[in-house]
């Protein structure tokens, strides 16, 4: 079979330039476009020389759909505003759209769901193996305790970090919620400043820290009385993100439209 297409948006980003380099050391996919804001000072710029790499030959555009028509698979780590745009254009490329934004609303998420009727997308807060397993282990855990066990979700990223919760401690957060048997977004506590007053029963609470270089560390405590249970995970290697980009976009190539998520491509139980 012959190398899978692949269109780099937000090129020019920290994990875009990591995209680049890891398709390039890849088997089995090629850059076959990198596209970036119109305007940005990029354009124009060999996609290889921008992740450190020798000239590839590809250079930076701005023009999404054209470079989608000519590709099977798009990787997508920019915005949620970008992303529900680029899931439009891929939705009418038909091909497969890797989105690893974070901070995705409702209202994203309903545009992602109506555009995956037309397209396969894959979307995870978290592209690596190690987050995944953790969310498995927190829904096992969280449906074995009751709610005498306070669950607290603890994070920190690097100082350039927009969105909080980071999309890992959410997708830890739904794990949890889906082992209870309850909603999220009605149990969920994210902000704690002055007299919050008691924790109330059966909330699922986030806490946010923010500095330095940290790639990524998620804790996910179940206190109980008298005991405590804690499971964590340590991203040590943003590369950990892009590999499970490329994983995803090679398992989705040829796949019938729908939403997956990373538990789909590592076949892991839901
Ligand atoms: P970043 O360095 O700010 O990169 C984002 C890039 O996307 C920027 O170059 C930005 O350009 C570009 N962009 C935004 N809108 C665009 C558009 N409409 N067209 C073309 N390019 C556009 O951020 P990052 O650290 O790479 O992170 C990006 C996202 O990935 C965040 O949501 C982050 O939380 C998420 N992330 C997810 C995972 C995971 O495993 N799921 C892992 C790491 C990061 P401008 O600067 O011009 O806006």
């Amino acid at each position: 079979m012959a190398d899978m297409r692949l269109v780099v948006v937000g090129a020019a980003g920290r994990m875009g330039r990591m995209l680049i380099k890891a398709i390039h050391e890849t088997e089995g996919c090629v850059l076959s476009a990198a596209i970036e804001r119109p305007g940005a000072a990029t354009i124009g710029q060999d996609a290889g020389m921008l992740a450190g790499l020798p000239p590839c030959g590809v250079v930076v555009s701005d023009e999404a759909l054209p470079a989608f028509v000519e590709a099977e698979g798009v990787l997508d780590f920019t915005t949620p505003d970008s992303t529900v745009a680029f899931a439009a254009l891929a939705a009418q490329a038909r091909i497969v759209h890797i989105v690893g934004t974070t901070g995705l609303e409702p209202q994203h998420l309903a545009k992602l769901e109506a555009a995956s009727r037309h397209a396969a997308i894959v979307r995870s807060g978290n592209m690596s193996l190690g987050v995944n397993l953790l969310a498995a282990l927190v829904r096992k855990v969280a449906a074995t305790l009751d709610t005498n066990w306070d669950i607290e979700i603890v994070e920190m990223h690097h100082r350039m970090k927009v969105d909080a919760p980071s999309g890992t401690a959410v997708l830890l957060g739904e794990a949890a919620a889906t082992g209870r048997a309850v909603d999220l977004a009605e149990t969920r506590v994210a902000v704690r400043d002055g007299q919050t007053g008691a924790r109330p029963p059966g909330a699922i609470g986030f806490a946010a820290l923010r500095g330095g270089t940290v790639v990524g560390d998620h804790k996910v405590i179940f206190a109980g009385n008298g005991e405590r249970l804690e499971l964590a995970h340590v991203a040590e290697d943003r590369s950990l993100f892009t590999q499970g980009a490329l994983k995803a976009a090679l398992w989705g190539r040829g796949r019938k439209p729908g939403l997956y998520s990373m538990v789909d491509v590592l076949g892991l139980d839901s």
